[in-house]
């Protein structure tokens, strides 16, 4: 058969110079990734040959089997699992399929420290490529089952890399790493010997549910010639096994569960929570959960894989198992281990099934009640989880009807109180003034847009406290009025403003009612001048610098989420707002002058000043002006008079 040669996709050549060049210092983690691959790969063969009869594999000893050879420096891990077929190892093995990868490169070249490579690599499971920090050549030969030849890859991880058809290979895949040169000084990178091979499966792989074999030199070797003498030897099982999710908390090490979620979620840092949960009864499962310490870069990409692995006892049925997890939860990784599900389950089943939906439930609550847990007790994770996954937690206020206060629960928001540590509702609510009624907030691109809104100016003077909201996602959640202890969240943007004490909001509707006998005419003849572009104008008091601002009525649609909609593509008619004027300002009173000595007789002048001011405050908030040519030129106008 010809060889081929293949160049590598310029991702995965990146990668492997960084892997040959050996940025990450603990390299040990090489043989965690191999056994990894062919433990799911032994996975995948027993769920196929479940399936299809026909698929004529021998699935009667699937295991993992690691050799070494100390002469010719191999170190070789074989699994005789699913194997891959031609194709499949150009397209697995030859490129690079995340497509957070290639920012994930970039960070990292920038990262020129060793020290802050390894943080970074951590955040990346590079798999089969880390072979290449301890070996100069790699073969991969494998054969597909059911197929019945194999392929041969070889490559020094430079570049390129031959492939060839080779016509009987064993079921399964063997990965043989030619080591680097000894490196004396420093004995901990000696991979052909036993007692090392022993103790890295022991510490990354324990948990792995099939066997991992070390077969002794001398028994590896075909013709056996070394240690003739000695008795044969029997392969040697390193790993344990044990479900680590079926054993009790205090015979597990947050090592071990911390290896289990690396082999699960193909990070390479630590979770930030493991979360255990029995359940017993007449559905009887067990669940292991982890919280990653880092969002990953695909969180928000469609097609972003759910981390749920479920097992029917001990049997691992598939990844990604998406009918035990909500959506907004979709960063959470582990396994859950289900007793009463039959092997041959299906996802379209799994999405029925009633119990299943009980799963799910009390899953999710778990995870936010573990959340809220951290909350109190750990305050800087919590932080770490908010700032890692506080946005895609917040889909959850849209979704998850059951759960939304214990999410609004959970949540923090950036706010005026502080200009640095965002605060939580609860926090919030303890600071809130009397007479105050609601919980405040504002939406908008950035927190200096919404600093600086006129709609802020009252509650600044007041010293109330305001939730500055700048996730394009708050501006949909907020849209359902949610409540928390009993307090709704209220735009200050919208419907009328009322605050202080009892006493003051009773002198302030007092004084109002003056101002309006005093405004009612200028208020009438501008809400008919501006009945294109918005339903009402009136006074208001939520002003003390500004002339006027604009506000939506309480239960309407804000532009942004109109915006959004039309993006989307659905047509929603146009929502008018209300024009709000302050009679506090020169601007305003003087208008309210001219409009009453010469509204009649003014001809254009007064009407351009109206739209001018609406204009204005349309501005203020960084709104878009309908017609921004005709607003320069009237302001040019103006302007020019004033020299
Ligand atoms: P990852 O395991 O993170 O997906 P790898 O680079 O380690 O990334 O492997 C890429 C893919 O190659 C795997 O997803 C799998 O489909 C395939 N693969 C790797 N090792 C094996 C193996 N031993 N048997 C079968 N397929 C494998």
């Amino acid at each position: 058969m010809p060889t081929e040669t293949f160049e590598f996709q310029v991702e995965a050549r990146q990668l492997l110079q960084m892997m040959i060049h050996s940025i990450y210092s603990n390299k040990d983690v090489f043989l965690r990734e191999l056994v990894s691959n062919a433990s799911d790969a032994l996975d995948k063969l027993r769920l196929e040959a479940l399936r299809d009869d026909s698929l004529g594999a021998d699935v009667s000893d699937l295991h993992i089997a690691i050799e070494t050879d100390r002469q010719a420096r191999t170190l070789t891990v074989r699994d005789n699992g699913i194997g891959m077929s031609h194709d499949e190892v150009v397209q697995l093995i030859g490129t690079i399929a995340n497509s957070g990868t290639a920012k994930f490169l970039r960070e990292l070249k920038e990262a020129e420290e060793n020290a802050a490579a390894d943080g970074l690599i951590g955040q990346f499971g590079v798999g089969f490529y880390s072979s290449f920090m301890v070996a100069d050549e790699v073969t991969l030969l494998t054969r597909r089952a059911g197929e019945s030849r194999g392929t041969r890859w070889t490559s020094s991880g430079e570049g390129t890399y031959t492939i060839e058809t080779v016509d009987s290979a064993p079921q399964g895949t063997s990965v043989t790493l030619h080591l680097k040169p000894e490196d004396t000084d420093d004995q901990l990178h000696d991979y052909v010997s036993p007692w090392k091979i022993r103790e890295i499966v022991k510490r990354y792989s324990d948990f792995i549910t099939w066997p991992v074999r070390m077969v002794p030199e001398a028994a590896a070797g075909a013709d056996g010639e070394e240690g003739a003498d000695d008795a044969p030897r029997e392969p040697e099982t390193l790993n344990s096994m044990k479900a680590l999710w079926a054993r009790s908390r205090d015979e597990v090490t947050d090592d071990e569960y911390h290896e289990l979620y690396k082999h699960i979620s193909h990070d390479w840092s630590a979770p930030l929570e493991t979360i255990r949960l029995q359940a017993e009864g007449t559905f009887e499962y067990q669940a292991l959960l982890f919280i990653p310490s880092h969002a990953p870069q695909d969180l928000f990409m469609q097609g972003y894989q759910r981390g749920i692995q479920l097992y029917v006892k001990r049997v691992f049925i598939m990844d990604d198992c998406e009918a035990l997890m909500p959506p907004y939860l979709r960063f959470v990784k582990g396994v859950v281990d289900a007793q009463d599900l039959s092997l041959n389950v299906s996802r379209e089943i799994l999405q029925q099934d009633r119990q299943i939906q009980l799963m799910h439930r009390r899953l999710a609550k778990k995870v936010l009640s573990t959340v809220k847990d951290m909350m109190s007790a750990e305050p800087d994770r919590y932080a770490t989880f908010w700032r890692e996954f506080g946005r895609v937690l917040k889909e959850g206020l849209l979704s998850d009807f059951e759960n939304r206060e214990a999410i609004l629960g959970v949540s923090s928001f950036a706010t005026t109180h502080d200009k640095d540590e965002p605060t939580t509702l609860r926090q919030y609510v303890e600071r809130m003034k009397d007479g105050q009624e609601h919980i405040f907030y504002l939406t908008g691109e950035s927190r200096q847009a919404i600093e600086n809104s006129p709609h802020m100016e009252a509650f600044r003077a007041k010293g109330v406290e305001v939730l500055l909201l700048t996730d394009p996602v708050d501006e949909v959640w907020v849209e359902a009025e949610p409540e928390f202890d009993g307090k709704k969240l209220r735009s200050v943007a919208k419907g009328e403003v009322d605050l202080g004490t009892e006493e003051e909001k009773k002198e302030a509707a007092t004084e109002r009612e003056g101002r309006q006998q005093e405004y009612a005419d200028l208020l009438g003849w501008m809400t008919d001048r501006l009945s294109d572009t918005v339903k009402e104008v009136r006074l208001s008091s939520r002003l003390t610098v500004s002339p006027a601002c604009i506000v939506s009525d309480t239960h309407d649609v804000t532009p942004a989420l109109e915006n959004m909609y039309r993006a989307m593509g659905q047509e929603i008619p146009q929502v008018k707002r209300i024009l709000e004027l302050n009679p506090e300002h020169p601007l305003v009173s003087g208008l309210n002058r001219a409009h009453a000595e010469r509204g009649e007789t003014d001809g254009t002048g007064l009407q351009e000043t109206a739209e001018l001011l609406h204009d204005l405050a349309l501005l203020a908030e960084g709104g878009e002006l309908g017609d921004p040519s005709r607003f320069v030129r009237l302001m040019a106008d103006r302007l020019e008079r004033t020299l």
